[in-house]
């Protein structure tokens, strides 16, 4: 294992595997888990609170200004939690609506700037597993090691469709298809901090993978990263 703190960026689409594949692989290095995403979409959710329309840069950006996003660790699970002027909306913030807002929301430089701050607060002393659509080529730019994890349409859409029926909703998988490539396309064509992998990111193609061989596939990444950086650090 490494013997400093490192830290992982793992970004990529929608539904390629990202979150759940950082989650455990945070709980095997006991580094935290950081899921960027459910800052953006916290954002979206006081937006539509607020009554403003997610088309409006400019009073989305004076919003975003004035909101406190924090984290709060759940004492069962271990979790992090996301809070919005200090309330849990850990659910709130995974509706259809929020979901379908979240592109316009996030594409603002207004809103970007203090919630990328804020996740270079958060990670800079290391021991983050951090997953979202800019980690490795912005906010980590020099980040121990960077994955971009992709997955065809199909299998993001059906992966979802279980989530879904899980918490209970009914979406079919075409739809959730459509919803999943419209907001790649957004989130790949914005003008700020485009999803884009790294240069010297390493691509996991999660298609025909289960989570755990998701999951072991980064840790054999980390070990390796980690090991090269260990006898990099050795005096001569
Ligand atoms: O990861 P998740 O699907 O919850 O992200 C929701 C949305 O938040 C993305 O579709 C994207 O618009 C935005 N996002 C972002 N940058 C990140 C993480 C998420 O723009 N680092």
């Amino acid at each position: 294992m490494p013997n400093r703190n490192l830290v992982i960026a793992i970004d990529g689409p929608a539904a390629s595997g990202k979150s759940t594949t950082a989650r455990l692989v945070a709980e095997r290095l006991g580094y935290t888990y950081i899921d960027t995403g459910a800052m953006y979409r916290a954002v979206t959710l006081a937006v539509l609170r607020n009554g403003i329309d997610p088309a409006d840069d400019s009073a989305v950006s004076a919003l975003a200004r004035n909101l406190q996003i924090s984290f709060l660790r759940d004492p069962d699970s271990g979790e992090l939690h996301t809070l919005l002027n200090g309330e849990d909306v850990w659910q709130q913030i995974r509706t259809p609506e929020v979901t379908r807002n979240v592109s316009a929301v996030s594409s603002y430089s207004g809103v970007r700037t203090p919630v990328v701050a804020l996740q270079q607060q958060m990670g800079e002393q290391g021991g983050v597993v951090m997953d979202g659509r800019d980690i490795g080529t912005v906010v980590f730019p020099n980040a121990d090691l960077k994955i971009f994890m992709v997955a065809d349409l199909g299998a993001r859409a059906a992966r979802r469709h279980v989530e879904l029926q899980h918490q209970g909703a009914e979406i079919g998988l075409d739809n959730l298809a459509i919803e999943l490539s419209e907001r790649d396309r957004h989130d790949s064509t914005r003008h700020h901090s485009p999803l884009r992998k790294a240069d010297d990111a390493i691509e996991i193609d999660t298609s025909g993978l289960t989570i755990q061989q998701q999951v072991e596939r980064v840790i054999e990444l980390v070990q390796q990263r980690g090991a090269e950086q260990n006898a990099a650090s050795v005096p001569e």
